[in-house]
């Protein structure tokens, strides 16, 4: 290919002579088939301008050449951002499941599409197109046999196994909408989002294993069920050789290899993945068929630099967000090859996924900052150890990645000479939106910093009067000006939450809930969250969620994230006791986790819990709170009106004694 950077001379110098500066027209439809369609596109920073002046072009062309349909779509978009309204590729009819699978095994059967990363380190299995594709057929003709019909949903309670991706694409192929719900979700939790989706299969495994450790997730499902009177049968497949007990609603797996496509539309529901909010319930994020998988495809491919023949490692769980768009469709539709990851970075020791890099050849590597900075901690020998001369490209995602886990991420992994690309990105988007790639090739790339915007991708900072912030090197709330394929149609049950979510607070736009920065050079970088929402390990708790879920001695309490150094942010909750409890500290901590990983998962539980100082007239004193967060002791300022005067020494010695408490508490959960 020829070498993409000409400078700004050259390209005026081509544009003024009116030749086709042959140089760049070439680099950049190797780059990207479609763009020497695009008048006047000559460059990659040229063909992301195009993508967003004339975005109906660009995603018309995108959608046409990289997906297979049955009939061509007349209408590219049909979106209004005041009314919450998102349609692309209207009138179009697809499937994706033969967009993931049938059209790769016409042209090649035998690449593999999965390679699972088994928990048990060494015992790798690979699955081709062709295998992937009849284990995916089997797995709809039985749903269809048991009356799924299109339209339904079903829910997924599985680990990361290749027939969790298959249930996926039977419910893409017959036309069923999924719900992955993350295996480390509580039976409360899983049940509450199976009424939500009002399922009436669920599928699961009889146990999982992470890290040597067995979960029974059959048992989960059998408690979840109780309440959830749409539920009509449970499938099971058998992870380990420990029988469960079945019940007349389960139905063990079995298997018929051909299964007709159903026609879909391309705004039928592909799937719903539930997510938390600053307040009420987590919300059931919807994404329908073809924008989504375009829009994931596309992403995977420009951002990671994907091509044919590389072995992609996203270590997501399949129960995220990132585990839908880049394990299963965005690889798969690129008819690419993608590590199913199992484990966990530290089992059997905290070599693990470099291990994994060295035995699978892996190119591209897409992890969590949490585990990096875990794994920095242990010590550079742990990937020294292990050949990763396969490496091409290194991907962050799901949190900010402070600058030291990303020098170290360059320099020790990828041994100085991988791009990393720390990708923001959130479930409502479908797909990376910020990252620093795709860019001309040997462009700057900051550490910590997502960068650039994606093709089609418009971003625009608003100020606290909601007006939009036209300078650089300012900051504000993040926002989409224009809408892309990839963006949530709407909340499950509830479009109203929606439009209050996402499209009231800056009419015409689509607001994020981050903040960012906007450098001096015009460059991207996430500051955090600005609702209640909580990032702990790059998984979204609302603190409302947790604070709704009472033990037995509180009677009210707070909830707020603070500064954790491996899981970026941790759950802290402040708790009024109710009248005449006498507690130790640490039952009060054992009571609330339990609770917390009863009622929602063992990621959300407080990594502290302290009583709450409220004032004598019952005024929770937030400035308090802070200060004991921030450690900041001489901040405290005046105690007097505390209602308990034995707080004061506790809110003390708690400042003080914060930061063992941190390291004692660290538990990776990723
Ligand atoms: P989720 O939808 O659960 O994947 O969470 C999305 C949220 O994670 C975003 O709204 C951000 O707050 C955060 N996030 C994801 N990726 C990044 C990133 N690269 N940098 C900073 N924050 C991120």
């Amino acid at each position: 290919m020829w070498p993409c950077v000409v400078s700004s001379f050259s390209r005026r110098l081509v544009a003024s002579l009116g030749v086709c500066g042959r140089r760049k027209c070439c680099g950049t439809a190797a780059f990207m088939p479609e763009a020497p369609a695009f008048e006047g596109v000559r460059s990659r920073s040229e063909l992301r301008d195009f993508s967003v002046s004339d975005s109906e072009r660009f995603w018309a062309a995108v959608g046409n050449q990289r997906l297979s349909w049955i009939s061509p779509f007349h209408t590219v978009q049909d979106c209004d951002l005041t009314q919450g309204r998102i349609k692309w590729f209207e009138g179009g009819k697809l499937n994706v499941s033969v967009n993931c699978l049938d059209r790769h095994v016409h042209t090649s059967p035998d690449r593999v599409a999965l390679i699972w990363e088994r928990d048990e380190q060494g015992s790798e299995v690979k699955y081709t197109y062709r295998e992937l594709l009849e284990m995916t057929c089997r797995l709809g003709n039985v749903l269809r046999r048991r009356g799924v019909k299109r339209g339904d949903c079903v829910t997924i309670y599985m680990p990361t196994c290749p027939l969790a991706v298959a249930a996926m694409l039977a419910c893409a192929r017959i036309g069923a909408a999924h719900n992955v719900v993350f295996a480390g979700f509580s039976a409360d939790a899983l049940a509450e989002r199976i009424r939500d989706a009002e399922s009436n299969t669920v599928i699961t495994v009889n146990q999982g294993v992470r890290g040597g450790k067995f979960t029974e997730l059959k048992k989960t499902v059998d408690e979840a069920v109780q309440s959830c009177p749409s539920v009509q049968q449970v499938l099971v497949a058998m992870r380990t050789d420990t029988p469960v007990v079945m019940t007349a609603r389960d139905v063990a797996m079995e298997e018929d290899v051909v299964c007709e496509p159903a026609v879909m539309n391309s705004e039928d529901v592909l799937f719903l993945l539930y997510t938390s909010g600053s307040t009420g319930k987590p919300k059931g994020i919807v994404h329908t068929q073809a924008g989504y998988l375009l829009y994931a495809a596309l992403t995977h491919r420009y951002v990671f630099s994907y091509h044919d023949g590389d072995v992609f490692g996203c270590v997501a769980d399949i129960g995220w967000i990132t585990g839908h768009s880049y394990t299963v469709y965005g690889p798969l539709a690129n008819g690419g090859t993608t590590v199913l990851f199992e484990s966990t970075p530290i089992y059997p020791d905290p070599g693990r996924y470099w291990n994994t890099v060295e035995r699978l050849k892996i190119n591209q590597f897409y992890g969590a900052p949490t585990a990096i900075r875990l794994l920095l901690k242990y010590g550079d020998h742990w990937v020294t150890k292990y050949d990763r001369s396969t490496l091409k490209t290194l991907g962050s995602v799901g949190e900010p990645i402070n600058t030291e886990a990303w020098e170290w991420y360059h320099r020790v992994v990828g041994d100085g000479r991988c791009p990393v690309v720390d990708t923001w990105w959130q479930t409502e988007t479908g797909g990376i939106c910020i990252a620093p790639r795709p860019s001309e090739p040997d462009a700057e790339i900051v550490p910590g910093m997502a960068m650039r915007p994606f093709f089609g991708i418009k971003p625009v900072l608003m100020d606290t009067e909601g007006k939009v912030l036209t300078s650089n090197n300012t900051s504000g709330a993040l926002c989409m000006a224009q809408p892309w394929p990839g963006m949530a149609r709407t909340i499950r049950n509830n479009h109203q939450r929606f439009i209050e979510t996402y499209y009231q607070p800056y009419p015409g736009y689509f607001f994020t809930g981050d903040g960012a920065y906007r450098s001096a050079q015009g460059y991207y970088q996430i500051t955090g969250r600005l609702d209640d929402v909580i990032n702990v390990s790059g998984h979204r708790i609302g603190t409302a969620e947790i604070e709704d879920n009472q033990c037995s001695a509180v009677a009210e309490s707070a909830v707020i994230g603070f500064s954790h150094d491996i899981k970026g942010e941790g759950v802290y909750a402040f708790v009024v006791l109710k009248k005449n409890i006498d507690i130790k500290e640490d039952d009060l901590s054992r009571q609330l986790n339990k609770m917390v990983s009863k009622k929602i998962a063992k990621y959300a539980c407080p990594d502290l819990a302290n009583r709450l100082p409220k004032t004598r007239s019952g005024k929770i004193m937030r400035r308090v709170l802070r200060k004991v967060v921030e450690r900041d002791l001489d901040g405290l300022g005046d105690l007097s009106t505390l209602d308990d005067p034995t707080l004061d020494v506790m809110i003390l010695e708690q400042t003080g004694s914060h930061h063992k408490s941190l390291s004692d508490s660290i538990n990776p959960l990723v």
